[in-house]
């Protein structure tokens, strides 16, 4: 019997698969849904192990968090829109391990756990053909059991996270290095890095946060970065920044200004690549050079619209901008959001992707959407008929983004209150 309801699949229990959750078992007279999750826990990358390789099943370690981190983005305008956190006083930027407890009081207070299946790897997502309609056959093992099923859905929203396969960058002579060498997410701790000579590459969010952490133990870090400036923040006198890594030899790096120093370990931040492993390969995605196309508003497959992406842009605000992807693909399937012909999406995304080209924005970084995130979110949140962000959200993280600046190590002790749509009050206070 064909089911009345669209039968909706969520791969991955991340704050995206929990958000699209939410939003589909408020409406469960028009839906069926499961969520697949891999782990044994929901929260995604919020969920931290000391383990950085493979788990009990063999699976990549999902998780990047380190231990001591904390959000880079107020805990006051992090929050999902409908669920702000429970404890509204106390510092802004929060330890994961209480992202991790928001996440599941999230699930149960909108009474997720029924519909999530743990421990339940998606292993295949093919499309297929029936009465001239594409639906997803989606095959799932459960690691406890080692079963097999296969199941039919109407609609798949991949929400598998994209932090934990690392770019790695090949660097001439790195095979004669000796030393402790990671990518940032296999970085756990500082205290390894004891009294050592460190190399740190990139310079975006992980590579200056993992050096503030790692500074305070090694003896000296070198930040190397392919940035057009240096960065301009007050920084440690055991801290220099470099440019990009030219050679290895041996424990000698030599950067592109020839300049060599001895290094004892070496950290990769150099971002991560997109990985669909489970979709078939009917189905065209292309994920080279960290873009994943042809996906029209960084959300819908263009060829085919029941297939969603959630979570693809970066330098944006992920949580809430969760919670308006979710009502927009809700849009898209209930038949309230019209999307053009998959020839004039591809028509609109090539004019946007080579007008960002032109500026000089390279391929990688069309994803990264910083000031463009504004606009992104309007249009989403208009086209969707739904509240979008407010005001004093862009107002907070320009405040942020302003004294993180000026100093890296001290941005995360101010304090940040909403007053209302428009304003904020901000105080320093000093670390704990
Ligand atoms: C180190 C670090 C720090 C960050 N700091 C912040 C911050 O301060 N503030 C902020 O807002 N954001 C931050 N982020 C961004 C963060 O990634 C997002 O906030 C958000 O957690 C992304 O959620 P997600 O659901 O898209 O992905 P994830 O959290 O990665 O979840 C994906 C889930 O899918 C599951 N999965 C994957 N493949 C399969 C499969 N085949 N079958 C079944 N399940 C599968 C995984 O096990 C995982 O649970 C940070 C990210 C990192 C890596």
């Amino acid at each position: 019997m064909p089911s009345s309801k669209t039968r909706i699949a969520v791969v991955g229990g991340g704050v995206a698969g929990l958000v699209i959750a939410r939003h589909v078992v408020a409406k469960l007279n028009s839906y069926n849904l499961v969520l697949f999750e891999q782990t044994d826990h929901i929260g995604g990358t919020w969920v931290y192990t000391d383990e950085t390789d493979v788990d009990k099943h063999g699976l990549l370690i999902h998780s990047s968090m380190y231990k001591n981190l904390r959000t880079n983005i107020p805990k006051e305008v992090m929050a999902i829109p409908d669920f702000p956190f429970q404890d509204l006083g106390g510092p802004s930027f929060i330890h994961h391990s209480l992202i991790k407890k928001y996440l599941m009081s999230y699930a149960k207070h909108f009474n997720l756990y029924p519909y999530i299946k743990l421990n339940t790897l998606v292993k295949r997502v093919e499309p297929e053909t029936i009465n001239g309609r594409t639906l997803w056959m989606v095959t799932y093992e459960s690691l406890e059991t080692k079963t097999e099923t296969t199941k039919i859905f109407d609609a798949v929203v991949l929400c598998n996270g994209h932090y934990t396969v690392g770019r790695i960058p090949h660097i001439p002579g790195i095979e004669s290095f000796r030393g402790r060498c990671v990518h940032s997410h296999q970085y756990r701790v500082p205290e390894v890095y004891t009294g050592k000579k460190v190399c740190i590459l990139g310079a975006s969010w992980s590579g200056i946060d993992i050096a503030m952490e790692v500074l305070q133990y090694a003896d000296k870090v070198y930040l190397s970065h392919n940035l057009p400036e240096q960065l301009k923040s007050k920084i440690s006198s055991n801290l220099e920044q470099k440019p990009g890594v030219q050679s290895i030899q041996g424990n000698i790096f030599t950067f592109r200004d020839s300049s060599t120093v001895e290094v004892d370990d070496f950290i990769f931040c150099t971002g991560y690549k997109f990985t669909y492993p489970f979709m078939s390969a009917k189905v065209e995605i292309r994920t080279d050079d960290d873009h994943v196309e042809p996906v029209y508003k960084h959300l819908v497959h263009m060829d085919y619209t029941n297939l969603f992406f959630m979570g693809l842009p970066a330098m944006v605000i992920p949580f809430p901008l969760f919670h308006i992807q979710a009502q927009y693909i809700l849009g898209v399937l209930e038949d309230r959001i019209k999307l053009p012909s998959a020839q004039q999406m591809r028509e609109e995304y090539e004019i946007e992707k080579n007008s960002l080209l032109d500026k000089g924005i390279p391929l990688r970084h069309i994803n990264k959407l910083k000031d463009r995130q504004w606009a992104y979110y309007d249009q989403l949140a208009t086209a969707a008929n739904v509240t979008g962000f407010l005001p004093v959200v862009k107002k907070v993280m320009t405040h942020v983004l302003q004294m993180r600046e000026v100093d890296f190590t001290t941005y995360k002790n101010y304090q940040y209150r909403i007053i209302d749509s428009e304003n904020f009050s901000v105080s320093y206070c000093k670390p704990c």
